[in-house]
């Protein structure tokens, strides 16, 4: 594997941290223990904007705000603009309220055969194993429900979700999600992995985590071995940003490759952070770089709260029109609307088509390519 050139969060640990032992630090569990919840746990870390003041008072009891010393060590203090700090601290526009947000915007509840388990296409089931993550990112699109102790997953129904899928014979593609799958014990994945596994018509098996992010130290030897034993497991991190890539991140996702997994990364559009060409292509060539595919770059939904996060359509197209010309096929991912109201996820494409005429053998269409230039192109009749 490649080496990393990047430094350790431990070497850019904050101030209240500077005693903390390089094991302590690489424990997920001391990692856990040590998450800055309140505004008072950001002295000497950073100084609070009277805006992330006032939104921890008026926000926080609706969505929690929880970050993991890592994640905190990767912000730059002197930036309130910082993009790690814009995805974890949150702001006054998270309370504005629009008619048109939605409280489900995926229509996950009402797509349930049973509780815990989206069913919407065919052959795929989302299965929620845990409501908890490290860090609460800001856009979440599942606010409603994640960082909700009350909404969590009991044992009992984790097991009816498996017992659906059991007898569902047209679902070949089960995704662990959440919150974050790996906010469960290694045991508990263990087990949930092993039934799966029992069920002959099950073909892929993938798991959401955010972790190697916000939590890279999860990425253990015990986890991988879990992982490995039940391999292949797609796994779907979600980096949105070049500056969430750190020593410790690389190391998680190579351990992950190395137990076996196949990695693929959903990142999401995010306005003020990664809505630009050149931060996608950086992010994008830092996956490969380390054996993770682009594959969705996600448009923000209408979920409630996070519509300051979003960014017209056509700057998602932009970038993908930049990205074709200017990064390997490899580095493309698919730019995806979920559609509101549970239509499902839809791929949208820069239009290279410029003009269509009629020709004596069939219609010639007039493309351009990502340099603007124009290609006319003979189709055959049917
Ligand atoms: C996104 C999603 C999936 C997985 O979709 P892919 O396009 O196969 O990655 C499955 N079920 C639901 C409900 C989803 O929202
Ligand atoms: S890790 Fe995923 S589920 Fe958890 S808060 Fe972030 S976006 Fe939401």
């Amino acid at each position: 594997m490649m080496a990393s050139h990047l430094p350790s969060s431990y070497s850019t640990r904050p101030e209240p941290f500077v005693d903390a032992t390089r094991e302590q630090w690489a424990s997920w569990h001391w990692q856990h223990q040590h998450r800055l919840r309140k505004p008072s746990d950001f002295e000497g870390i950073l100084e609070l904007t009277d805006d992330e003041r006032a939104a921890f008072v008026g926000g926080a009891q609706r969505f929690r705000v929880a970050l993991t010393p890592h994640y905190a060590a990767l912000i730059d203090p002197r930036n309130p603009d910082c993009p790690i700090r814009r995805q974890a601290l949150p702001r006054t526009e998270e309370l504005r309220q629009f008619p048109f947000e939605l409280h489900d915007p995926l229509a996950e509840e009402t797509h349930m055969p049973v509780p815990g388990l989206t069913h919407r296409y065919p052959d795929r089931a989302l299965l929620y194993v845990s409501h908890h993550c490290p860090v609460y990112c800001r856009h979440c699109t599942r606010k409603r429900k994640v960082s909700n102790p009350s909404t969590a997953a009991s044992k009992g129904q984790i097991e009816a979700g498996i017992r659906y899928i059991a007898k569902t014979p047209q679902v070949r593609d089960v995704i662990l999600s959440g919150g974050d799958p790996l906010t469960l014990s290694d045991e508990r994945i263990d087990e949930i992995l092993a039934s799966l596994r029992t069920i002959s018509h099950l073909d892929v098996i993938r798991l959401g985590t955010r972790n190697p992010v916000t939590l890279p130290q999860r990425i253990t030897d015990g986890l991988c071995d879990v992982l490995q034993r039940h391999g292949p497991i797609y796994v779907n991190t979600h980096f949105n940003h070049p500056a969430e890539f750190c020593a410790d991140a690389v190391q998680a996702v190579e351990k992950l490759i190395d137990a076996g997994c196949v990695l693929g990364n959903q990142m999401v559009l995010l306005r003020g952070i990664n809505d630009d060409p050149q931060t996608v292509m950086t992010l994008n060539r830092r996956l490969l770089r380390h054996g993770c595919r682009p594959y969705y770059m996600l448009q923000c939904d209408m979920a409630q709260g996070i519509t300051h996060f979003r960014t017209p359509l056509k700057v998602g197209l932009e970038i993908m029109d930049h990205l074709r010309g200017n990064i390997g096929g490899v580095g493309v991912p698919d730019f995806v609307v979920d559609l509101p109201g549970g239509g499902g996820k839809v791929e949208l494409v820069p239009d290279y088509v410029v003009g269509r005429e009629r020709s004596e053998f069939g219609e010639v269409i007039r493309f351009r390519n990502f340099q603007g230039e124009e290609y006319a192109f003979v189709d055959v009749s049917e």
